[in-house]
C-alpha cells in the first residue's frame, strides 16, 4: 500500500489559519505572505525535481510554500522559522505530514542547512528580504553542499544576481553569485501577490552550484571585489590602490589598467584574486 500524497488543499485555508492564530505580518521580520496555493505550487515546481531531497525552508510563515513543498516528491521538509507564532500555527501541518515536516525555531542566519539535512538536499524559501542577501552569501560559499537554490527576492536584487558586466545592475553581488552558481530568474510576482502588499515586485531565482568554478580563494575573492566596486567609476588603476601596486596587478592579469569594474568578467576577477592572494602572502 502507498501512503496518498500530501493535499495542500486538505488542511484549513492560510487566511483561516491566519485569523486563528492572530498572525498579523511583522514588517521587521520581512513578513510578506503568499496565500495563493497555486503560486506556492508554482514556486516548488520550479525548484525541481526534488525526488528524495531533504529542502530546508527558510521562514515557513503561515505554511503557504510549506504545503507546496510537501505535495512535492522532495523526502522531508525542515522548516526554519524565527517568529514562534508560526512555529504554534504549523503544528497542523506537521500532524498531516506524517513525518516527512520539522520545524525548528531559530534565526536561519544562525543555523546551517548542511547540519539540518543530509545530502541531497536543497534550500527553498520566500526570503524576509532584510537577510535574504547574508543568507543566499551563505549558502554560495559552500553551493557544492547543495542540489539547487530557489529563492525569492526583490525584484531589484534579482536583477543584480544575474546582471552581465556593462549593465548598471552589475556589481559585487554578481561577481560572487555568478562564481559559484549558475543564476536565473525564474518568474516575477508582483506585489499584489503578497499578503500584505510590499512595495516592489519580487523574483524567484534558481541557483544550481557551477560544476568548475574559476579558482580563487573566497576571501581574495571578497576583498578584490569590495575594492573594485567600491570605487565603481573610478578606473581599476585607482580603485585597487588599496590593494598594494595596483598596475603591477591588472599587467599581470591583462586587464587594462584604464577599466572600469563593471567590465570585468567573472574570469578577470578570479584571476585578480588569484594573484592578489599570491602576492599578499609572499609579504
Ligand atoms: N514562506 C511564507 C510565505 O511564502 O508566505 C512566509 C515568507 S515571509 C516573506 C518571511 C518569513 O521568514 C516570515 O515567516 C518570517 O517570520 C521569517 N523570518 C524572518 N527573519 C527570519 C530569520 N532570520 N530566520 C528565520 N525566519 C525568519
Amino acid at each position: 500500500m502507498t501512503d496518498a500524497p500530501f493535499d495542500p488543499h486538505s488542511l484549513p485555508p492560510l487566511r483561516e489559519v491566519i485569523a486563528r492564530f492572530g498572525l498579523d505580518a511583522r514588517k521587521a521580520l520581512g513578513q510578506n505572505f503568499l496565500l495563493d496555493l497555486n503560486l506556492t505550487g508554482r514556486i516548488a515546481r520550479a525548484a525541481g525535481p526534488l525526488d528524495g531531497v531533504t529542502v530546508v525552508e527558510v521562514g515557513p510563515g503561515p505554511g503557504g510554500l510549506t504545503r507546496a513543498l510537501l505535495a512535492t516528491p522532495a523526502r522531508a521538509v525542515i522548516a526554519v522559522e524565527r517568529d514562534h507564532r508560526f512555529v504554534e500555527a504549523l503544528q497542523d501541518v506537521v500532524a498531516a505530514a506524517a513525518g516527512r515536516l520539522a520545524i525548528v525555531e531559530a534565526d536561519a542566519l544562525t543555523v546551517d542547512p548542511v547540519d539540518l539535512a543530509p545530502a541531497p538536499r536543497a534550500v527553498v524559501a520566500n526570503l524576509p528580504y532584510n537577510v535574504a542577501t547574508p543568507l543566499l552569501i551563505g549558502w554560495l560559499r559552500r553551493i557544492a553542499d547543495f542540489d539547487s537554490l530557489t529563492l525569492m527576492f526583490q525584484k531589484e536584487v534579482a536583477d543584480r544576481l544575474v546582471a552581465k558586466p556593462g549593465s548598471k545592475a552589475y556589481g559585487r553581488l554578481s561577481v560572487i553569485t555568478q562564481w559559484r552558481a549558475e543564476a536565473k530568474v525564474l518568474f516575477n510576482l508582483p506585489a499584489a501577490a503578497f499578503t500584505p502588499p510590499p512595495k516592489v515586485a519580487s523574483s524567484v531565482v534558481r541557483f544550481t552550484p557551477r560544476r568548475a568554478p574559476e579558482p580563487a580563494d573566497w576571501t581574495a575573492m571578497e576583498t578584490v571585489t569590495a575594492a573594485a566596486f567600491g570605487q565603481r567609476r573610478k578606473m581599476l588603476r585607482q580603485s585597487l590602490r588599496a590593494l598594494g601596486d595596483a598596475e603591477a596587478l591588472l599587467a599581470a592579469t591583462g586587464i587594462p589598467p584604464t577599466a572600469r569594474a563593471e567590465e570585468v568578467d567573472v574570469a578577470g576577477f578570479a584571476a585578480l584574486a588569484r594573484l592578489w592572494g599570491e602576492k599578499s602572502r609572499d609579504i
